[in-house]
């Protein structure tokens, strides 16, 4: 049986490190790592013990669609033209990059 993770100061987060991520120090879901090989690298809690409330706090997508769409929205600099023409077929994301999952039978209807 897994705990739920609880921040103790939800105002951390707010703080920004480099490139739009909180600084390690002040992120209430980072922490060093307990495997002594990592030597206390800092390393993101693992998301199923935290709780969903504040993963959605967070801004996160709230579905695995929405995840991949956004990423692909990110690695395209956030042009929806540039996903949609997107020609890394062996991405593995390339399929699910419109948002809409195709393998989901009445998802593919839509398309032809
Ligand atoms: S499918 Fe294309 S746009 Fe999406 S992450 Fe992969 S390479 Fe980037």
């Amino acid at each position: 049986m897994s705990e739920t993770y609880r921040p103790e100061n939800n105002n951390a987060i707010e703080t920004k490190g480099g490139a739009g991520y909180p600084a390690p120090s002040q992120s209430p879901y980072l922490a060093p790592s307990h495997i002594e090989a990592d030597r206390g690298e800092i390393i993101g809690l693992c998301p199923s013990r935290i709780s969903r409330a504040d993963i959605l706090a967070l801004g996160h997508p709230t579905s695995p669609i929405k995840a991949i769409r956004a990423n692909c929205l990110d690695c395209c600099g956030g042009s929806e033209g540039e996903v949609r023409k997107c020609v890394v077929t062996a991405c593995p994301l390339w399929p699910l990059r419109m948002g809409r999952n195709v393998y989901h039978a009445n998802a593919r209807g839509r398309h032809g």
